[in-house]
């Protein structure tokens, strides 16, 4: 009742521009992440740590658009310099500007597997590209993708890769063929993925090799800081590429990823979201110079290519914002300051949790603080989720999450579903403090 009052009498202005939505917008909600309950907050100003709502209420801002503000909200740095290519030549003019060339420099420069760099619109399409381009290369035929990880909304690596029998809503919509050349294995079950990469040799082989390094969902499931190395190692003995999806891990985990952090070097990199500093259109395919070579080629040409695109594809804007973006992580550590954020973050929370001796874990990698409950809590929740029908535990869990997500807004923090949370730069030890005490109450 307490979450629900905050709503009712705190967010008016959230609520009518979020009934107003509904009228022309599917839901009344846009962005994935938007899902807040019971309405999603409209934002009016973001600034570092925090963002207000348009009805004046301040957050502490943990949700971090979901990942690519490393250095917080708004960076003024990064603006600037947005704002004179803005000036100079407007948005997109579809011929080459110098700031694709640094920051493509800049990326090979900071990735140690990568040599090139090919930008696209999104980490979906990116995804998309680099499985094109691998099938291209070794002209195999399987997608081997590690866990339900998410890697985007393409047809054929749609999260968990339910088919529409199922009922999931991921897959309603996705023909079973779509995913006919696509598998699946668990994480850290090397014997499952070995048999899968003999299997497919007498049949058309695997192309490539999938994953998230961290494990599925950013590290929700981790995997052994072995597994990336032993990866590497199946990919090698079958002939098959290695794909780090890092459009979550690229430049959060530090300059070189995580294929630095454990020392892994994939064929192909997934960019996306820190790649542009949080701007429009971060996604990019990296990798090794012979693979990244079969996608050069124009419209109409005869070479062998795996063919991308996309009209607003490496445009000024994003490629000024990503230079400056990723040269100011560079030169004030973002990465090392976030994490440092993360781990007070996790810290406090671990010790609330004993305290209070909550059913919950709560775990971090650097910048992203995963906090989950281990169990069933039965709360009271039927103010929030009156619609909702509880079918299992997994369920159950999820909706206590979001139940937690809204609570936590009640109480001034924005969070990804109640679950995950971004630290950045603008995570000072005040901040980090003030939040552990909302938490706490
Ligand atoms: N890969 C991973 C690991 C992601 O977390 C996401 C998005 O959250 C994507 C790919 C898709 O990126 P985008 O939302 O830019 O299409």
């Amino acid at each position: 009742p307490q979450v629900m009052r905050y709503f009712d009498e705190r967010c008016q202005g959230s609520r009518r521009l979020a009934e107003r939505a509904k009228a022309v917008i599917p839901g009344g909600v846009q962005h994935n992440l938007a899902f807040n309950h019971p309405f999603p907050l409209a934002i009016t100003q973001a600034e570092g740590a925090h963002m207000t709502d348009v009805d004046g209420n301040r957050y502490i801002d943990f949700l971090q658009a979901g990942g690519p503000t490393l250095l917080g909200s708004n960076h003024p740095v990064v603006r600037q310099k947005v704002n004179e290519v803005l000036d100079s030549c407007g948005p997109v003019t579809g011929l080459l500007h110098e700031y694709e060339v640094k920051l493509a420099e800049l990326v090979c420069q900071s990735m140690p597997g990568v040599e090139m760099v090919r930008l696209l619109g999104s980490g979906t399409e990116a995804v998309m590209g680099a499985v094109r381009l691998a099938r291209a290369y070794t002209r195999k035929k399987w997608i081997i993708k590690v866990g339900g990880a998410y890697h985007g909304w393409s047809d054929q690596l749609v999260y968990g890769m339910r088919l529409p029998s199922t009922g999931r809503m991921e897959a309603v919509g996705i023909p079973r063929g779509a995913t006919g050349n696509t598998q699946e294995c668990h994480p850290n079950d090397l014997d499952a993925l070995r048999r899968k990469l003999q299997l497919n040799r007498l049949r058309g082989g695997t192309a490539a090799v999938l994953l998230e390094p961290l494990g599925p969902e950013s590290g929700t499931r981790p995997v052994h800081p072995d597994y990336n190395r032993q990866v590497r190692q199946l990919c090698d003995e079958f002939g098959a590429l290695m794909i780090f999806d890092e459009v979550v891990t690229g430049f959060r985990l530090g300059m070189g990823g995580a294929q630095a952090y454990f020392n892994v070097k994939p064929d192909l990199t997934v960019l996306g979201k820190c790649l542009t500093g949080g701007y429009p259109m971060a996604g990019a395919i990296g990798g090794r110079k012979d693979v990244m070579m079969l996608l050069v080629g124009g419209i109409g040409t005869t070479t062998r290519r795996a063919f991308v695109g996309g009209t607003l594809s490496a445009n000024p804007l994003s490629c000024v914002a990503g230079y400056h973006a990723l040269l100011e992580a560079q030169r004030t550590g973002a990465a090392g300051v976030a994490g440092r954020a993360g781990d007070r973050l996790r810290q406090g929370l671990e010790a609330i949790i004993h305290r209070l001796g909550l059913p919950y874990v709560v775990y971090n990698m650097g910048s992203i603080v995963h906090l989950q409950t281990s169990g069933v809590l039965l709360l009271d929740t039927s103010n929030i989720f009156k619609l909702l029908r509880v079918k299992n535990e997994a369920t159950q869990r999820k909706h206590m999450m979001e139940a937690m997500g809204a609570a936590y807004t009640a109480h001034g923090l924005i969070t990804l579903a109640g679950s995950r949370i971004y630290t950045s730069l603008a995570d000072t030890d005040a901040v980090i403090d003030d939040a552990l005490n909302r938490f706490e109450d």
